[in-house]
Formats: structure tokens, sequence, C-alpha cells
């Protein structure tokens, strides 16, 4: 297994265009079904194998958001009042409440967070591989890719689980017949 943070990034970069059509294959070939309970399996396995508290470099590459309620238990952590902590560590985002004003998060120490029993939703749920629908929210895995030693090694053993062919290109054939579920239908 993978754990090498420098080397995933190189692979993420060499393998970008793959990702994306194995994306596709998935699209096309896989049962979503049988998609998200094998990630999940994945899942376990291999969070189980990777030590998070050596790690830190979803803290260190992403600013998580964080929904109001996440800014109460946060403030109360760092003994703050709710509008210390916004002015002091968070930006307002147009979407989706608050997030991390800087990269690395500013509640980061050495590897560890700082606040980890309050830590905010989206940072506990990272990298989110245990939710269904896996197709739906694969944009963001071809991107946590590059950053996370879990996604990195789950997307890669789903290409061995699923005899993924990198010879064939599943995004530019432009003949429906061609995605047939053909994987799923030979089971
Ligand atoms: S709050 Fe904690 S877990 Fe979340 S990004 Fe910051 S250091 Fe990491
Ligand atoms: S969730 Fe991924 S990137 Fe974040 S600490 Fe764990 S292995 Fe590292």
């Amino acid at each position: 297994m993978n754990k090498d943070l420098k080397s995933i990034a190189e692979k993420a970069e060499a393998n970008w265009a793959d990702n994306w059509n194995f994306r596709s294959f998935l699209q096309h070939e896989i049962d979503p079904v049988v998609i998200d309970e094998t990630v999940q399996e994945l899942n376990r396995t291999v969070s189980a194998a990777i030590d998070c508290t050596v790690c830190a470099n979803c803290c260190r590459e992403l600013q998580p958001h964080l929904e109001e309620k996440d800014v109460w238990r946060v403030a109360s952590a760092l003994n703050l009042s709710v509008m210390q902590t916004k002015k002091r560590h968070l930006v307002k985002d147009p979407d989706r409440s608050y997030r991390f004003s800087t990269k690395p998060c500013p509640l980061l120490s050495g590897t560890k967070c700082s606040i980890y029993q309050a830590r905010p939703t989206d940072c506990s749920e990272y990298p989110h591989l245990n939710k269904a629908d896996f197709l739906g929210g694969s944009i963001g895995v071809i991107e946590n890719y590059r950053v996370c030693p879990i996604v990195f090694n789950v997307y890669e053993q789903l290409k061995t689980k699923f005899h993924y062919d990198h010879a064939v290109d599943y995004i530019g054939d432009s003949d429906p017949e061609a995605f047939t579920g053909s994987y799923w239908k030979k089971r």
C-alpha cells in the first residue's frame, strides 16, 4: 500500500487522464450498487492500514467547510466567542457557510488536530468514502486522489478489482452500444 505523499502526488499527475477514464468506465460498466459496496469494503481495509495522525495531508492541503453548528463547537473548544473564531480563523463561503481561512489549517499542530474531538463534520467525515453514491461524488474523489493516501489506494484497488483495462478509451468512445455494462453482466 502506498503511503508516501510525494509518490502519490507524482502518480496523481501521471494518472490524471487515466483516472477520468476509469471514472467513465465505472459509469458505463459497473452497477452503482456494486461500486458502493466495493468502495466501502476497500475503504474499511485501507483506512485500517493508514494512520491519519502521522499524515494530516488533508489538513495541510484542503480548506474544510464549517456549518454554523461546527463554528459553535470549534469556538467552544478554542475557548473563544463565535465572533472571535470567525474573525481569527474563518472566511465566509458563498455556498456553504464558512471555511478555514488558511492552508494548512490554523488548528493543525504538527500532524495532529488541536481540537480533534470538536473538529468540524467535514473533517471527521473526510475522505467521505463511506457514503452512498460514490459515482455522484467521484469528481471530488479524483481531486482527493492527489491529497489522501486512503483515496489513492482505494481508487487503485478498485481498478484492479474491476479488471479495468487502461488501454480502452471509455471517454472517447461515442458509440453507446460499446457501453453495455458488460463487466456486470458477465459476473
Ligand atoms: S480542524 Fe482539525 S481536522 Fe479539521 S482541518 Fe483543521 S486540523 Fe485538520
Ligand atoms: S484522511 Fe487521508 S489525507 Fe487526511 S490524514 Fe487521513 S490519510 Fe491523510
